[in-house]
């Protein structure tokens, strides 16, 4: 293409916010006696479960060991299948396999992305114990169809909400919706607190296994103990890790969770930009959505659906990055990975997900977004559209 691209600088397609308050917030902990697993973890804990109106919540070191710990507590095995998407990140699936279960792959609805919930129906077996439903780019799964097949084959959900903070489903927030619901806070999402994950829930027995899970399995608690053998005494009961959060990130957390609900406004202003830009665009596809459900948008996906685009979606890719402009793909479906081919996956087991995999890019979104990165992506995709057309 021509040698002046529509920006001077990169802009990414994802960049946390952090201020002073953020920082000031960090270094107080850090000026405390609890640098891990003090009292700000708890307060932190607390203050997610009210957001989402969840009962319980227990604060991890990554989204994914927050999921590692949900299949553990969901009591997750060798021989168990588990049902997920294929159109989400590998730590979706890789949660199940940790446990020694089987990853099943269930296909997506072509205008949500979501899983659909016919499919699950399908693949569910007698060894099936769980369904593993994703927020895809924010936006909840059919949930309501999801917890009442989860009802009638005795299933437990676990939802994977790393995208979905904030997003709500016929007016509940997810998070006590589905058994167990997953948050992440790396830096890409809606808060950060570095790396770092949170299940919510409203069993008291999940809450109380996730505890355990994420510290080496081991418990004080007098009341949970087999034997008590003094006041020193406490037992490894399970095999746990050590999942924790420290007092440091959930102290960035707080503070970023009283930006959540401004961020959120944000992001929803820059989608309706770029909806409004791409709407009437004959070659592309904006992202549909549900009446009944608010979306967090942690993704903004363009789909590029025409038949005169077909097969060039690397080429796009590549013309918008030598624009500056920070596209992405999300993502490559889960079981075409080569870790997953090597265990007997097929390829053309989700065509859907397959299909769509092939047509997708991720435009820039995010809470620093300013007015003219916004126009900068619009210019930039419009031009090297119309110049894949010629
Ligand atoms: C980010 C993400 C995760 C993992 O979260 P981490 O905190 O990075 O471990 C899991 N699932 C999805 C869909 C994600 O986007």
């Amino acid at each position: 293409m021509e040698t002046h691209p529509v920006r001077n600088t990169y802009l990414p397609y994802a960049c946390q916010t952090i201020d002073d308050e953020d920082i000031e917030a960090v270094v107080k902990v850090l000026k405390s006696n609890f640098l891990t697993t003090g009292p700000v973890i708890k307060e932190f804990e607390k203050k997610i479960a009210d957001y989402v109106d969840a009962k319980y919540a227990v604060a991890f070191s990554s989204g994914t060991a927050a999921l590692h710990g949900a299949c553990f507590a969901a009591g997750i095995g060798p021989g168990d299948e588990v049902i997920t998407s294929p159109m989400t990140f590998a730590a979706s699936a890789n949660c199940i396999l940790y446990q020694k279960g089987k990853a099943v792959f269930a296909d997506i609805d072509d205008r949500t992305y979501n899983i659909s919930p016919k499919k699950i129906e399908q693949m569910i077996t007698d060894k099936t114990r769980a369904i593993i439903a994703v927020d895809f780019t924010g936006q909840p799964a059919n949930l309501a169809e999801i917890m009442y097949i989860a009802q009638k084959y005795n299933l437990v959900v676990i939802e994977d909400s790393a995208h979905a903070l904030g997003a709500s489903y016929k007016k509940h927030k997810v998070g006590s919706i589905s058994d167990m619901t997953m948050f992440s806070f790396h830096p890409v999402k809606h808060i950060t607190t570095g790396e770092g994950g949170m299940i919510t829930t409203n069993s008291e027995d999940y809450y109380q296994k996730l505890l355990l899970f994420r510290s080496h399995g081991i418990t004080r608690d007098p009341s949970l103990l087999i034997d008590n053998n003094g006041p020193w005494y406490y037992e490894m009961q399970y095999l746990g890790h050590n999942f924790r959060m420290t007092d440091i990130q959930a102290a960035l957390g707080i503070s970023q969770l009283q930006k959540l609900d401004d961020f959120l406004k944000i992001r929803k202003n820059l989608v309706s930009q770029y909806n409004n830009a791409f709407k009437d665009m004959e070659t592309v596809q904006i992202p549909f959505q549900e009446k009944d459900r608010e979306s967090s948008w942690h993704l903004y996906i363009l789909r590029l659906n025409s038949n005169k685009l077909s097969g060039k979606r690397r080429k796009i890719v590549e013309a918008l990055l030598e624009q500056n402009i920070g596209v992405n793909v999300h993502y490559i479906p889960v079981y075409l990975h080569p870790y997953y081919q090597k265990l007997g996956y097929d390829k053309g087991l989700c065509p859907i997900a397959e299909k769509l995999y092939e047509e997708i890019i991720t435009l820039p979104l995010f809470p620093g977004m300013k007015e003219k990165d916004v126009m900068d992506v619009i210019t930039a995709v419009k031009k090297v559209i119309k110049s894949f057309l010629v």
